[in-house]
């Protein structure tokens, strides 16, 4: 499965089906979530965990501090250059932590441990050190846990990643993004090529078990050539993983989405285009395509998982760690805990007051319901195991199979008696197939509309 061939897609195929899809970092997405679902109900929801200490955790913690924006960044971020702002955070997070671990009863296994942003790489070694030895006081984390980091190259040095680590982290993710000068001048992104072997050699021969790059596609003034030189400079590298994600111009994030020029977008369908690259590219490489918009080496773990069907996906991406609940901490951080989605609150100011308080800073959540949870299963047998067997839909998605069977007439799936397969054209228009499942895409359909053409 892993390893099928990319297909050509037809110019029709393309018009027809390359619309924006949402990203399924999600089990619902965010606009369904409301305020009505506070600490009080999140704390509720900890303690009830805390009744089953054989269930695992996968902890996240959103360090949001970067030394200047990036003009495509839809992340939460906060830019600042005074470190004793990074202190004050931490001693924030400790308290967050705590308050946590004593709820859920943190006597149990960590599976998964992700530090994202943010630059978290922007934080110093003292800062580092102190996070991961916080976080091993109040979780059990393991020597086998997965525990990982996102990195800015720029940022980064031979010590910093010898400290890395040596505290533990052992698959590392950088933010290449793109490497042509033209398209690194619109994003205001500048990071050399030389810079990125060198970062890359480096985290090598330290000994990350996994190095992996974030690529994005869709970005100003990128064409088919000017992508195919970024695909070719990684491919040289080798990293373990990459992962090839669409920009999604979001100006309510931030005005400084306004100074990307939209008339220097690739099209709907051009970025298509420039995903079929990627794919041809790093298939014809020996890299397997995982689910939606990964690519993994034969050596890699989630190209073993995706073709025994042990793969999931969470709000990290994809991974192997099949925990019960993803806990989140920090400024805007998301998790899923018992079938509860959360969000933290997006203002440092507010994160910080509420902690402060002796609260869970949460802004807002879901409880999802039998058939939320139903089209969430469905979704991640999709975009995990590229098919979608029958007994996940029958009864209350029954009409939604039956959408998604009438794909097989555009040959993008194919409907065998007790499931329906996602061919590799299919693949293509995964995140559109997948809103067939999803009750709540209409409500965010606006946003990806207006995010794709402006
Ligand atoms: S480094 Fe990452 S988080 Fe920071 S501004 Fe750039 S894209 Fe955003």
């Amino acid at each position: 499965m892993s390893s099928a061939a990319p297909t050509e897609i037809s110019p029709e195929q393309l018009a027809q089906f390359a619309r924006l899809g949402p990203q399924y970092p999600r089990s619902v997405p965010m606009p369904a979530w409301t305020a009505g679902f506070d600490g009080a109900d999140y704390a509720a929801v900890l303690r009830s965990v805390a009744e089953r200490p054989e269930e695992t955790l996968s902890l996240y913690v959103h360090l949001p501090f970067c030394p200047g924006r990036c003009l495509y960044c839809g992340c939460n971020t906060t830019i600042t250059h005074d470190s004793s702002r990074v202190d004050r955070y931490l001693d924030a997070l400790e308290h967050e932590m705590a308050m946590v671990a004593a709820l859920v009863d943190s006597d149990r296994d960590v599976l998964q441990l992700h530090l994202g942003g943010g630059t978290p790489n922007y934080l110093n070694d003292a800062q580092l050190t102190r996070l991961t030895e916080m976080l091993e006081r109040r979780f059990r984390i393991l020597s086998d846990t997965d525990q990982s980091i996102e990195c800015d190259p720029r940022r980064t040095s031979a010590g910093q990643l010898e400290l890395l680590h040596a505290l533990g982290y052992r698959r590392i993710t950088f933010g290449v993004q793109d490497l042509e000068p033209q398209v690194q001048r619109a994003i205001g992104r500048i990071q050399s090529v030389e810079l990125i072997r060198d970062v890359y050699w480096m985290a090598r021969e330290i000994g990350f078990e996994t190095i992996a790059f974030d690529l994005i596609y869709g970005l100003p003034e990128q064409t088919q050539d000017s992508f195919q030189k970024t695909l070719d400079a990684v491919i040289e590298l080798l990293p373990d993983r990459v992962t090839c994600f669409g920009y999604s111009r979001v100006p309510g994030r931030g005005p400084h989405q306004h100074a990307i020029d939209v008339h220097r977008l690739p099209s709907a369908v051009d970025r298509q285009i420039l995903f079929h690259r990627a794919v041809q590219s790093f298939t014809d490489a020996g890299y397997a395509w995982i689910g939606l918009d990964a690519f993994a080496l034969d050596t890699d773990e989630l190209t073993q998982a995706q073709d025994e069907g042990r793969l999931f996906r969470n709000c990290t991406g994809y991974t192997t760690c099949p925990t019960a609940h993803s806990i989140g901490f920090g400024t805007g951080a998301v998790g899923e805990v018992a079938g509860n989605c959360v969000q933290n609150e997006t203002s440092l100011r507010q994160w910080q007051a509420l902690i402060e308080a002796g609260q869970l800073p949460i802004a807002r959540g879901h409880r999802l319901n039998l058939t939320d949870r139903r089209r969430r299963d469905a979704i991640a047998h999709m975009i995990c195991n590229l098919e979608l067997p029958a007994d996940l839909a029958c009864g209350s998605l029954d009409d939604e199979y039956a959408r998604l069977a009438g794909y097989a007439a555009d040959g993008l799936v194919e409907v065998a008696p007790d499931r329906l397969r996602i061919t590799p054209a299919g693949r293509y228009f995964l995140r559109t197939l997948c809103t067939e499942h999803d009750a709540y895409f209409a409500w965010d359909r606006a946003r990806w509309h207006f995010s794709r053409t402006l």
